[in-house]
């Protein structure tokens, strides 16, 4: 390749300077890309491609023009890329460029989003032994000024605070660019950009060198995390800083975010409850949509932060069920809140835009009218008995509120009512404000008038008719008169153009007016700038007090959102408690609820009863119920009402929830393997104090095996684990755990079967299901009318015979029914041909069955469905059905 000079020559070597994915390099009064750039971003942008040639090359190029750029810029980054931006200045001999931010997923402060925009940096702990290793991450939200570290024990700890934060870069640390496992995890499991940002960033070091100077020099001390949370600390502020986005200043605080404060809510779970979004990945349908009612962005960030982190602590729990208490009986204050709520702004989101130096003066308007919500709303609080007893009122103490209305005042009288988008053209500031500046508006003010009277003036002084006087790029000031008219100007008129239907002309003095105008429009727009720009710099000064309000009305917002879910859906306020029971009265499921005519449900768990083993027909509503629960235990740890008739719930540490690989894999998601990892993590991580909701788990493949793991993962929870668990089979054997294990009991969901018609109750009863309906679902689904009936047959025959060996007493212990995991069969602890279906089919009585039949089912236990394509099945099916129907 010949070494490229000129333009092109010095677009590659500056982009040798960067690690980004694209440049855009300005020339002119476009940014252009040039090369391998042109050609993605126009196939991103749909932009055209034009040839550039250089010193007898040939290069593509794509530009866009200079006030254009952010929603390029914005939409690259959208996509995942990375873009450095490189201005052109001038120097003494023409013109030089030089990259001056570098815009990548998580450093983009030109969001529309309003939700957070976490980047993070994840460090595995060297001192940490064993293949086990602790990981510190650090968070940053550039639009917000949100920082906070973490810590994890493991890999599946680090992705769960991963999961929940919900990041759009990820920089791993030295280490962890070699741990596969987790890399692995964080490409699939989040749509995140993963950035190698240079490695002596991260060392402990420098690292905390940056964090102190950020924070303050007893930061590391008063955080209590370990080295390599401060090393993703630092790593992230040397980052923020590189990469030019310049909002250092808006970065005030930094919180060690517990995990012991917390719920566990791993990543699987925190899907499978469809928090923030559905199965299918949209938003629509999920908690956080139906329960979301805020009337601002920050509160919406609020409000799913809360969902994503469910606290532990009855104090802070209480304290929000008793403004939601307050807020849900005062309807017309909430109403009122509301109101004012929606005229704010996002003020942590201005407080970062001020830092970056990126907010013009509408934006400080912006953040005045939202500095007078705080006491608008605190009016409304202290006028209501009720809210005014509630915390809400010390919640709007927080701020510093005389701070607040200082600023709004200097604001108010600095700023117009409604000042342009441009800032260095002046009308931003009042008169009043500034002595130099009023000066400056007031001659301003006399020339403009002067204008705006010359026209009358000319045409009573000259009796003139159809004058206007006017202004534009070409012509400068000029006086415009209609062609009638035109002959009749005095001779000190000089003509300057001859339209069709007029002339225009100038004069002396029209001449010097326009000079003092233009003289005095530039020194307006610089003064107005340079006292702007003080402004806003003293805006980003009290980055930390807006802040605080913003998180004061967020707060407030996010409350009253629970409140009017609440009032308009009929729900309670849960009685919390750090006991073990679950008392849910009449519970229904928060998001079905919305769409279909639920039928309520009740449950109970407690110190003697703390497995439920819930059996019921396919489609009887086994997972709704299970999540039901899961999902009224979770609102409950946010504070929220929850939808029953009454609750009582005993706070937990955890909630892990697993749906069987089958279900999972109907959604094209998940592996058998997966499952038992899953699996396998929930008997590592869950305590006694967890909540466990295992949907059809073991499901995933042929009977047995999947019997055994079922089974045995239910002693292994029962017995060590000891979790509060909900667990949906179909596999009837597990309903004699009930028997065996003390704390295990049966649920089923009943239905009503009358000449062979089943109809769904949706209720839940104690004890388990004798049917599985399961020939029922096959009718339904057109079977071939001999097949169901030979179905049928056979079920007859397997339950007199099953009734027969109770009689006989061989199999009046069916729970004892334990799998030989040596021969690979079931066996009965009395006798070995125990309860199984499968036993009987291959024991005396085996010659019940046709010789076809026994033929289909062997081939149908042998079918591995993990290593069969659905079209393959459905052939097999076919198969088997002709053999059937023979
Ligand atoms: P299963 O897990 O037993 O196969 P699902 O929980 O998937 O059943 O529920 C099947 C259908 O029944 C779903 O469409 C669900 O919305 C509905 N459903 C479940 N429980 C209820 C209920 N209590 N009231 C009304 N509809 C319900
Ligand atoms: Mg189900």
């Amino acid at each position: 390749m010949t070494e490229a000079t000129g333009i092109v020559g010095e677009f590659l070597s500056l982009k040798e300077e960067t690690e980004a994915d694209l440049l855009a390099m300005q020339c002119g009064d476009f940014y252009e890309f040039f090369a391998a750039d042109a050609e993605t971003v126009a196939d991103e942008l749909d932009l055209k491609v034009s040839q550039k040639s250089s010193h007898g090359s040939s290069y593509p190029m794509a530009g866009v023009p200079l006030d254009d750029l952010t929603p390029y810029l914005k939409a690259l980054v959208e996509r995942g890329y990375r873009v450095a931006v490189a201005d052109q200045y001038e120097t003494d001999s023409g013109h030089a460029r030089e990259i001056v931010r570098v815009v990548t997923p998580g450093t983009l402060l030109e969001t529309s989003d309003a939700d957070a925009q976490y980047m993070v940096a994840i460090v595995a702990d060297s001192s940490a032994r064993g293949d086990d290793p602790a990981y510190g991450l650090a968070f940053a939200d550039v639009t917000t000024g949100r920082f906070l570290v973490a810590e994890a024990e493991d890999a599946d700890e680090a992705l769960t605070e991963l999961y929940r934060f919900d990041p759009v870069e990820v920089l791993p640390g030295p280490e962890v660019r070699s741990d596969d496992d987790l890399l692995g995890l964080v490409r699939e499991r989040l749509e995140a950009t993963l950035t190698l940002h240079e490695t002596e960033a991260f060392a402990p070091k420098r690292a905390s060198h940056a964090v102190r100077e950020q924070f303050g020099d007893g930061t590391v001390d008063r955080l209590g995390v370990g080295e390599s949370a401060v090393a993703a600390a630092g790593a992230v502020l040397e980052y923020v800083e590189e990469t030019g986005a310049g909002v250092l200043a808006s970065m005030t605080r930094i919180q060690a975010h517990r995990g012991d404060d917390h719920v566990t809510l791993d990543a699987t779970t925190q899907r499978n409850l469809e928090l923030t979004e559905t199965m299918q990945g949209e938003r629509e349908g999920s908690l956080f949509a139906t329960i979301d009612h805020t009337a601002t962005s920050a509160g919406g960030r609020l409000l799913k932060e809360w969902l994503q982190r469910p606290r532990r602590s009855l104090e802070v729990l209480e304290r929000r069920q008793e403004s939601v208490g307050a807020l849900s009986t005062a309807a017309l204050a909430r109403d009122e809140i509301g109101d004012v709520l929606g005229e704010a702004y996002d003020l942590a989101r201005l407080a970062s835009k001020a830092s970056h130096g990126s907010a013009d003066a509408r934006d400080l308007v912006a953040v005045r009218e939202t500095l007078a919500a705080l006491p608008a709303v605190a009016d409304v609080v202290a006028a209501n008995p009720d809210l005014a007893d509630s915390p809400l009122a010390e919640i709007l103490e927080r701020p510093d509120r005389d701070a607040a209305r200082e600023l709004r005042e200097t604001l108010e009288d600095a700023i117009a009512d409604e000042p342009p988008s441009t800032v260095t053209q002046g009308e931003l500031f009042r008169y009043g404000y500034h002595e130099d500046l009023d000066e400056v508006i007031e001659r301003h003010e006399e020339v403009r008038e002067w204008l705006e009277g010359l026209a009358d003036r000319e045409k009573r002084r000259h009796g003139l008719s159809h004058v206007t006087v006017d202004r534009n790029k070409t012509d400068g000031y000029y006086i415009q008169v209609g062609k009638s008219a035109a002959d009749g100007v005095p001779d000190h008129y000089e003509q300057i153009k001859t339209l069709k239907n007029s002339k225009r002309f100038t004069t002396d003095e029209l001449e010097e007016k326009e000079r003092e105008m233009l003289r005095l429009e530039e020194r307006r727009g610089d003064l107005e700038y340079e006292l702007f720009e003080e402004l806003r710099e003293d805006v980003a000064t009290r980055a930390e007090l807006l802040q605080d309000v913003g998180r004061a009305l967020a707060t407030v917002d996010a409350l009253a959102s629970l409140a009017t879910h609440a009032a308009e859906n009929r729900w309670v306020n849960p009685a919390l408690h750090e006991g073990d029971r679950l008392e849910i009265e009449q519970g229904r499921h928060p998001v079905v609820e919305q769409t279909t005519e639920f039928v309520p449900n009740d449950v109970r768990l407690d110190d003697d009863r703390g497995f439920l083993v819930v059996t019921g027909p396919n489609m009887s509503g086994k997972s709704t119920y299970m999540r039901q629960v899961a999902a009224i235990g979770l609102l409950a740890q946010i504070g929220s009402f929850v939808p029953a008739k009454s609750a009582e719930i005993g706070l937990v540490d955890g909630i892990f929830t697993r749906v069987g690989a089958l279900d999972e894999l109907a959604q094209g998601r998940s592996t058998f393997m997966v499952e038992m990892s899953e699996l396998s993590n929930i008997l590592h991580t869950a305590t006694e104090e967890s909540l466990v909701v295992l949907d059809e788990v073991g499901r995933g493949t042929a009977t047995y095996d999947g019997i055994s793991i079922a089974w045995a993962a239910t002693e292994y929870l029962h017995n060590e684990v000891r979790a509060k668990t909900l667990f949906a089979t179909h596999y009837h054997e597990l309903t004699g755990l009930a028997d065996r294990l003390p704390r295990v009991a049966n649920v089923h969901i009943a239905a009503d079967e009358r000449d062979g018609d089943v109809t769904f109750l949706r209720t839940v009863r104690d004890g388990p299901t004798d049917r599985s309906y399961g020939i029922h679902v096959a009718d339904l689904a057109g079977v071939p009318e001999p097949v169901v009936d030979r179905s049928r047959d056979v079920l007859e025959r397997l339950r007199e015979e099953k009734a027969i060996e109770a009689k006989g007493g061989a199999s009046s212990e069916p729970v004892q029914t334990v799998f030989d995991v040596s021969s690979g069969q079931f066996r009965g602890a009395a006798n070995t041909d125990g309860g199984s279906p499968k036993s009987h089919a291959e024991g005396d009585d085996a010659g019940a069955l046709d010789a076809e039949t026994k033929q289909v089912l062997e081939d149908l236990e042998s079918v591995d469905v993990n290593e069969t394509s659905p079209v393959e099945l459905l052939s097999k099916v076919q198969e088997w059905q002709r053999t059937l129907e023979k």
